[in-house]
């Protein structure tokens, strides 16, 4: 098994997700050579924010393995994982995450920030990008496609363009 055979898991956790209606990610967790969790993300079934796929195979690998701590583990997850993620695995001790595709508004690996290089960090995280790229875009990009054209066809939402207005905190006011 290499990165791409164990990014194909991950991407069979990501299809679990769109089949759910979720935002198609995947992930899952090897410690020597070994699968020992997997999860996709589903905070909306879950009703749980944290509730995404690395939070989940890492939640299943520490209950698999009865240890808080995942040391040495690989992550591999489809998308350039966010910010709380990337938190998550420092505490969990993975050693390396390998992602597929970048998400260029929330990854916090090489988009948003570089989580992972914190200086005040006492755990630092290898991370690989790039794995099965296309296929790890293409099941997102699919997603929102079809939900853009199911709201254009049934939804009677107005088929607004583009992500929701954004609150700006601390925005001046002169
Ligand atoms: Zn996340």
């Amino acid at each position: 098994m290499d990165h791409d055979d164990y990014m194909r898991l991950a991407l069979a956790q990501a299809a679990q997700a769109r089949n759910a209606g979720e935002v198609p990610v995947g992930a899952v967790v090897v410690l020597d050579g070994v699968v020992v969790g997997a999860g996709f993300n589903q905070p909306i079934a879950a009703t749980d924010p944290t509730a995404h796929a690395e939070i989940v195979a890492m939640r299943a690998a520490a209950a698999s393995l009865k240890n808080y701590r995942l040391t040495g583990a690989t992550m591999y997850v489809t998308v350039e994982p966010c910010l709380m993620c990337v938190g998550a695995m420092v505490h969990a001790r993975i050693r390396t995450l390998v992602f597929g595709a970048i998400e260029p508004r929330s990854g916090a690996i090489v988009s948003m920030t570089s989580a992972h290089e914190f200086p005040a960090l006492n755990h630092r995280l290898e991370a690989i990008g790039g794995v099965l790229e296309d296929e790890c875009r293409a099941i997102i990009q699919d997603f929102f496609r079809e939900r853009r054209m199911a709201s254009r066809t049934g939804d009677p939402e107005p088929a607004s363009s583009g992500p929701p207005p954004r609150t700006v905190p601390g925005r001046s006011t002169d």
